[in-house]
């Protein structure tokens, strides 16, 4: 498929994050889902921002349903959207995962599936940040922390992205 077009990038910034440690460079990418199921609007960005900051995390970006792109933090830093996670052993292993990727959350539910104005726009974020970083994995956050996550779940369609 031709690299659709990446939307306009709306900023609509979140504090949790801290510093990247020095000497890592940022070669990961991590998938996440997200929605807000006490919210009257739960698919909204407002909503799912604002549960972002009552839990104190941040992915980088989200992705709203229409496919409108927002970024909570700049990728240089380190935002708070992993947790506790080891990427897949045996071939990587390593552990903090949030040190050395970046993390994309798309609004959804684990039964929702995601739009196709998503998928496009995931693709081309995704594209612009290959054309910054040497990245060399796409991660779903339930395959780096499987006991305690299950995003993006068994819904989204791997083959946009890898
Ligand atoms: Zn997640």
């Amino acid at each position: 498929m031709k690299n659709p077009a990446l939307p306009y990038i709306i900023h609509t910034p979140l504090k949790h994050y801290d510093t990247r440690p020095a000497e890592v460079s940022i070669d990961t990418i991590v998938i996440h889902s997200l929605y807000a199921p006490e919210s009257p609007t739960p698919f909204s960005a407002k909503a799912c921002h604002a549960l972002l900051d009552h839990y104190k995390v941040a992915a980088h970006y989200l992705i709203d349903r229409k496919g409108g792109v927002y970024e909570l933090v700049a990728p240089e830093h380190r935002a708070w959207h992993a947790g506790v996670s080891k990427m897949p052993s045996p071939s990587d292993g390593r552990t903090g995962v949030n040190d050395f990727s970046i993390g994309i959350e798309l609004i959804g539910s684990l039964t929702s599936g995601y739009t196709r104005k998503q998928y496009r726009s995931l693709v081309a974020l995704i594209t612009r940040i290959k054309e910054q970083y040497q990245i060399t994995a796409i991660v779903g956050h339930d395959e780096i922390a499987p006991e305690r996550k299950s995003d993006p779940g068994g819904m989204f369609e791997w083959g946009w992205v890898r």
